[in-house]
């Protein structure tokens, strides 16, 4: 999708290489009301927001949904179906949403919230520098009247771009503009962390412009009537628009980009980091690259002046630039026409709208039904003015008790795994010693930023919804350049408070939990401590480890790409990482489909990393007091059940198939098998026996951190 319409408020684009999530939420997929009985959150209707949509669930009298158990299932045969099988059987996903569980009911929450912050701002009853500025943004995008009346003409000076190029250079000059305008480019430059010298930016280059959601899609058996499906997607859009030819340019841009698709790298190469750290030269990527004029590229791009890119899909940068030399210049404006219809269709009128959720939420997602417009309006402020809104969000439902013991829950984590990296049997002293400083120099994010961004100038208007997100994308985009020659900012988040998810920072070393994820169930001040621990403590643990799995470990403790392992722990920490590989790999969630344990690998250390962490916090907080009983469930078995009732989720099989081929979080359900079974205090908290079938022998387990 082109450049601008991904709303974000980290500092580069490419936020999703620099920041690891819990995958607790992913940014398309947010979720509504709760069909679970326990849950206290409501849809809200469209009347207006009811107090009781904006309180948080609780689950029974010790944090836990005992009633969602099914005890007919033996935990070392099945451990998440125990846990959740009754809660499976009688929750239905929402129809406008593509998966549902327990970050969701949060989500569907926060939704709640931000939409009362949204109704007070419109209602003049907000207490906030930008709350005209909020108003004017919520009323543009719900004026659905204008919105129809505008039809496609807000597309008409960027089509009109289009239609004027003649030549190949007069398109690569148009391509540039992605940065600025709704237009993509097949060699997108983009703003970037330095990974060899973090604390300055750089400029970074990659390929896209693909359409589906990876490569395999174009490649692979198993989403040929995917292909089939986007190619008629392509020739609608194109109809829409008024394109001449729709039929035979959706071919021939399906072709074009089956081309660039055969020669990209895959996703599991572009994880690696050493990889894709490619300094270079413009002259140097000239000569690489004879095919692409760079020159013209460059200077028509808004760029900082930089002596250095760097290359972050190298291999594929001399056949990807020879695709687009070899590609009539009539395909490639059919294809720019395309993408940025494509991504500019949910700010139009209904039947660009409609279009797109046929395709992209729909087919691709298994997604029954549009969000309704409030929902889809709260998710789009949450990129274009999303700290403004945070700050009232925080001010109504972060209180500073909640912030200070969550801190306290945090520091208990690291000091955790402090003690794990002190006791490693597997690793020497001199990487451990390296390995400790880099956890003291871990950064901690509780809640909001200190401070917070400035949106003075971002003008929004009330009858361009449009221009509201060209201009939102620009500010950012602004942003990003001013400070190309300045130091990096560390104060800086890449999540907004009113998110539900949590992240490590590969560059800066350091973790953040926004506010609306430390509630319920993840995060309960009154719930037993043990459902905590499994629950947020596993989250934390988990951001932890990241620092530590296997591209985090790669960067020193400031976060300098560099190699600080000594050659045998490096050589015993690959064996064990290729171990849960292999037992991820093992997973096949639909015939001749399997979880791709490279993949996900980082992932999957991080919640290995992060279950155990939580383990030990818990023993130590209990300070060498036995655990109590809780409705005939040990301390242990309740951290166990807390952590798998934070993975619980529903999710659409479309949507399923997506997450398992671009990553990289394992779809929900192996999030708990995975982790559980290579933990010896699971086995002994379930008497878990050989002939279970999750049981594997000690000697085939995996421990890492
Ligand atoms: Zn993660």
């Amino acid at each position: 999708m082109a450049h601008m319409f991904r709303t974000r408020l980290l500092a580069t684009s490419t936020a999703a290489l620099l920041i690891l999530s819990t995958g607790a939420v992913r940014a398309q997929d947010t979720h509504d009301h709760s069909n679970d009985a326990q849950a206290a959150v409501t849809t809200t209707p469209a009347a207006g927001v009811t107090p009781e949509s904006l309180v948080s669930p609780k689950f029974g009298t010790w944090g836990f949904d005992v009633s969602g158990m099914d005890r007919s299932v033996k935990p070392g045969d099945d451990f998440y179906r125990f846990a959740n099988g009754k809660w499976a059987e009688r929750t239905e996903i929402p129809a406008d949403r593509v998966r549902y569980g327990s970050s969701d009911t949060l989500q569907a929450l926060s939704e709640a919230r931000v939409r009362a912050i949204l109704e007070d701002a419109a209602a003049g009853k907000l207490d906030h520098p930008d709350a005209a500025k909020i108003a004017t943004a919520y009323a543009a995008f719900m004026d659905e009247t204008r919105v129809e009346a505008l039809d496609a003409r807000p597309l008409a000076p960027e089509l009109a771009m289009i239609r004027k190029v003649k030549t190949k250079a007069d398109f690569t000059a148009l391509m540039a503009k992605s940065n600025t305008t709704g237009f993509t480019s097949v060699m997108p430059v983009q703003i970037f962390l330095d990974a060899k010298a973090p604390d300055r930016y750089v400029l970074l280059a990659s390929n896209s412009g693909l359409g589906l959601p990876d490569r395999d899609y174009y490649l692979q058996a198993n989403f040929a009537d995917k292909k089939v499906k986007y190619e008629a997607y392509i020739a609608r859009m194109l109809t829409l628009i008024g394109w001449e030819k729709p039929v035979e340019n959706a071919k021939a841009i399906v072709a074009f980009e089956t081309r660039m698709a055969e020669v990209s790298m895959t996703r599991v190469e572009q994880r690696d980091r050493d990889k894709t750290y490619n300094p270079m030269t413009p002259a140097e990527l000239a000569a690489y690259t004879p095919d692409f004029d760079w020159k013209t590229y460059l200077a028509a791009a808004d760029l900082p002046k930089a002596d250095k890119i760097i290359v972050w899909t190298k291999p594929a940068f001399p056949k990807i630039t020879a695709i687009y030399a070899a590609t009539p210049v009539d395909t490639l404006k059919a294809w720019q026409a395309f993408h940025l219809t494509d991504g500019a269709a949910p700010y139009l009128s209904k039947r660009f709208v409609d279009a797109r959720f046929e395709f992209q939420g729909k087919e691709l997602a298994g997604q029954k039904e549009l969000a309704p417009r409030w929902k889809r309006a709260a998710r789009w402020m949450d990129g274009a003015l999303g700290e403004s809104v945070g700050k009232v969000y925080v001010a109504r439902y972060f209180p500073p008790e909640t912030k200070a013991k969550a801190l306290a829950l945090v520091t208990n984590i690291r000091d955790a795994m402090r003690g794990r990296i002190q006791n490693l049997a597997w690793m020497g002293p001199t990487t451990k010693a390296k390995a400790l400083e880099k956890l003291d120099r871990l950064g901690l994010k509780i809640g909001y930023p200190d401070q917070w961004l400035d949106y003075s100038a971002l003008e929004m208007k009330p009858d361009d919804l449009y221009g509201n997100v060209m201009r939102s994308g620009v500010f950012q985009w602004r942003r990003e350049v001013a400070r190309f020659d300045k130091p990096v900012d560390r104060t800086e988040w890449g999540m907004t408070p009113q998110t539900v998810n949590a992240y490590y920072h590969l560059f800066n070393i350091e973790i953040a939990f926004p506010a609306a994820f430390l509630q319920p169930p993840f995060f309960d001040p009154d719930a037993d401590p043990a459902v905590n621990y499994g629950a947020v403590g596993a989250v934390i643990g988990h951001e932890i480890t990241h620092g530590f799995d296997d591209q985090g470990r790669k960067a020193d403790a400031r976060g300098v790409l560099t190699d600080w392992w000594q050659p045998e722990d490096d050589a015993k920490f690959k064996v064990q990482a290729g171990r849960l590989t292999a037992q991820f790999d093992a997973f096949e969630p639909f015939p001749g489909v399997k979880v791709q344990g490279a993949l996900s690998l980082g992932e999957n250390i991080a919640d290995l990393g992060g279950l155990k962490l939580a383990l030990d916090a818990y023993h130590a907080s209990l300070k060498g007091t036995p655990a109590p009983v809780i409705d005939g469930f040990t301390g242990d078995q309740r951290v166990f059940l807390g952590y798998a009732q934070a993975w619980r989720e529903k999710a659409r099989e479309d949507f399923t198939r997506r997450q398992i081929a671009t990553g990289p979080h394992a779809p929900s359900f192996y999030r708990v098998a995975g982790p559980t079974r290579n933990i010896q205090a699971w086995y002994d908290a379930w008497d878990v026996k050989p002939g279970d079938k999750l049981y594997i022998p000690p000697e085939q387990r995996v421990n890492i951190w």
